[in-house]
């Protein structure tokens, strides 16, 4: 049996990049998924149709997670598909660069909604049925600017580094009820999200990281797999660097 046969994970933002990276990797090891996606419908439905095809029990549901009503219909609906939701990844996220002084107010709000708002919205409706059930794996995703900072990203670099600190609050809070809450903190990784990054950005950021390249979303999700496993019992209110030694 596979290790996680039996368990049913929501995965925020999963129709594209570590999110649908992720999908693959827990239904491979036996979860139910659920992809949750805001505009990538086609792609959401086409992850499901290939995770179907595979035996894994799939559905995709829309919700901006930034919007506090869609994302308890998310779970609520998630719920009524599967019965219960067992693993949580808070892996949806944007960024909206700018250097600090040209940034508005209007690009911090909207990178806060999506980035921490969202893990609140989802995380608070899905923990009542984790602490019904006495067991839960949180799984958020960070990033290595929350460690950093990075020029252009105070909007970002605050939402991850804010990830990193509602982590380890929430793993002291939910420690004794089965639940364990850890961050994965990704590297620079070939997604949509790094797509436009100027050439000379990628070359210095493959001569500052030890392993000499970008990450891939697949080497993110195999971390993540294995903190949503049964085998991570003993690891809560971590930050798991996935960044090739570019930070240590
Ligand atoms: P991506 O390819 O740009 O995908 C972003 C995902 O977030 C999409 O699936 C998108 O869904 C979803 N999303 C955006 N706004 C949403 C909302 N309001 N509600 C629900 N879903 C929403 O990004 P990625 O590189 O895979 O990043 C995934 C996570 O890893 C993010 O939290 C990011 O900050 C983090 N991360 C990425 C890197 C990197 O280098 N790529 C590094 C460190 C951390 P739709 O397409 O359906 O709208």
């Amino acid at each position: 049996m596979a290790e996680l046969t039996g368990k049913t994970a929501l995965i925020t933002g999963a129709a594209r990049g570590i999110g649908r990276s992720t999908a693959f990797e827990l239904g491979e090891l036996g979860a139910n998924v659920v992809v949750n996606y805001q505009q990538s419908k086609e792609a959401a439905e086409e992850l499901c149709g290939q995770l179907t095809k595979k035996g894994v029990k799939c559905v995709a549901i829309k919700a901006d997670v930034s919007r506090e009503e869609l994302a308890e219909k998310l779970v609520k609906e998630a719920t009524e598909a599967f019965g219960a939701i067992d693993i949580l990844v808070n892996n949806a996220g944007i960024t909206r660069d700018r250097s600090f002084l040209k940034m508005s107010r209007e690009i911090w709000d909207e990178v806060l909604g999506v980035n921490l708002t969202g893990p609140f919205n989802i995380t608070h409706a899905v923990l009542p049925g984790m602490v019904q059930a006495g067991w839960g794996r949180v799984i958020n995703m960070a990033s290595v600017v929350g460690q950093t900072g990075n020029f252009g990203q105070a909007n970002y670099a605050a939402t991850k580094g804010g990830i990193i600190a509602f982590t380890m609050t929430l793993a002291r809070e939910v420690a004794r009820k089965g639940i364990t809450v850890n961050a994965v903190a990704p590297g620079y990784i070939e997604t949509d999200m790094t797509k436009d990054v100027p050439d000379s950005v990628k070359e210095h950021v493959a001569s500052i990281t030890p392993l000499g390249r970008m990450g891939k979303p697949e080497e993110v999700a195999a971390v993540v797999g294995f903190v949503a496993s049964p085998k991570s019992s003993y690891l809560t209110g971590q930050v798991i660097p996935v960044n090739g030694g570019m930070y240590m």
